[in-house]
């Protein structure tokens, strides 16, 4: 018998993933967080994914934090900002020396996991797929990318790598997903904070060459700090390249707030303030972006962190 997936959040990615694990005859598990979760799960009778407008239905086994049976692989498809309480719920459960497979976005969240429950193994995953939910437990699969696993203290890959890929679900590992996961936040805290505040698709930001350019210069100078010189090499080429390519986009940060979502920038732009601060490098154009953001964020009626 194979080891049992368990993931842990049903939304976009949790559903992605365990949607097509589930396709794949691989055993999974979803944790939901309450008992009313786990009603409304019921009653919606499975998870489904939505490819291409085609719908299957998935009547995967769903649980609560507190059942009994062990975790040896456990998924966590939450917010940043959920992951750490999450992951303390099914924490009893975790056998020694198991799987965390950490799919948040940002930095700082499967720091405080990793460090937390040291006797597990914490994979981190930098995705490029997309997903987002038309309605509780549905995931449109919007589009198509890559997920680079890594663990920074064992570089050995994984045996289920192939499980993964004998799924659909593309996978790389890699002995650098610390600097993939930098390298995705320096972009983002370049674009998206500023979309948010001009209110604008991240085309629109060439209008406002001179910021980007001094903010990336700041995070190009966190990132050395960091010992992050890969991630940090020629980044404004690269976000004018991002601003280009997807100028008629809103970003993720942008979609969040118009929709009233609680965004997860402590684990970005406040991630990159902090390491500034305690690396001593100057940030000042990265702190006052923050403050204008949180700001917005408060008078929007959504949380500053
Ligand atoms: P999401 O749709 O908001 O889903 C998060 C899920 O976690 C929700 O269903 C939530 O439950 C659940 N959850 C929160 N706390 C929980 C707990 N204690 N126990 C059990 N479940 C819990 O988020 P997402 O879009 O999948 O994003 C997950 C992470 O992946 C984020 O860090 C995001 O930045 C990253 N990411 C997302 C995408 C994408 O396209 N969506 C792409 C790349 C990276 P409720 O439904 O009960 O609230």
């Amino acid at each position: 018998m194979s080891t049992v997936w368990h993931v842990l959040g049903a939304g976009s990615l949790g559903c992605l993933w365990a949607t097509r694990l589930s396709r794949a005859a691989i055993p999974v598990r979803i944790i939901l967080r309450t008992p009313q979760r786990l009603a409304d799960y019921r009653a919606a009778g499975g998870l489904r994914l939505i490819e291409e407008s085609q719908t299957s239905l998935y009547p995967i086994t769903a649980e609560l934090p507190t059942t009994a049976e062990p975790i040896q692989r456990l998924l966590v498809a939450c917010k940043a900002y959920d992951a750490e309480t999450a992951v303390a719920s099914v924490a009893e459960r975790l056998l020694p020396g198991a799987e965390i497979l950490l799919l948040q976005n940002g930095l700082g969240s499967q720091q405080a996991v990793a460090a937390r429950w040291p006797s597990s193994r914490c994979i981190f995953i930098s995705s490029t797929e997309g997903g987002y939910r038309p309605a509780d437990f549905q995931v449109v699969h919007a589009g198509h990318g890559e997920n680079w696993l890594g663990d920074p203290l064992d570089q050995r890959p994984p045996t289920w790598l192939r499980d993964l890929a004998t799924a659909g679900i593309p996978c790389d590992w890699t002995a650098d997903i610390e600097t993939r996961l930098w390298r995705k936040l320096a972009i983002n805290c370049a674009i998206n904070p500023l979309t948010v505040l001009y209110g604008c698709r991240n085309g629109e930001l060439l209008a406002h060459r001179e910021q980007l350019s001094q903010l990336c210069e700041e995070l190009r100078r966190v990132l050395m700090a960091c010992n992050q010189a890969e991630a940090a090499h020629a980044l404004e080429d690269e976000v004018l390249r991002i601003v280009e390519a997807t100028a008629n986009n809103y970003s993720s940060m942008h979609q969040d707030v118009r929709s009233g979502r609680r965004t997860e920038i402590s684990f970005l732009l406040g991630h990159a303030c902090q390491s500034a601060q305690r690396q001593h490098v100057r940030a000042d154009e990265l702190n006052a972006l923050l403050q204008r953001l949180q700001l917005f964020l408060m008078q929007h009626g959504l949380p500053p962190d």
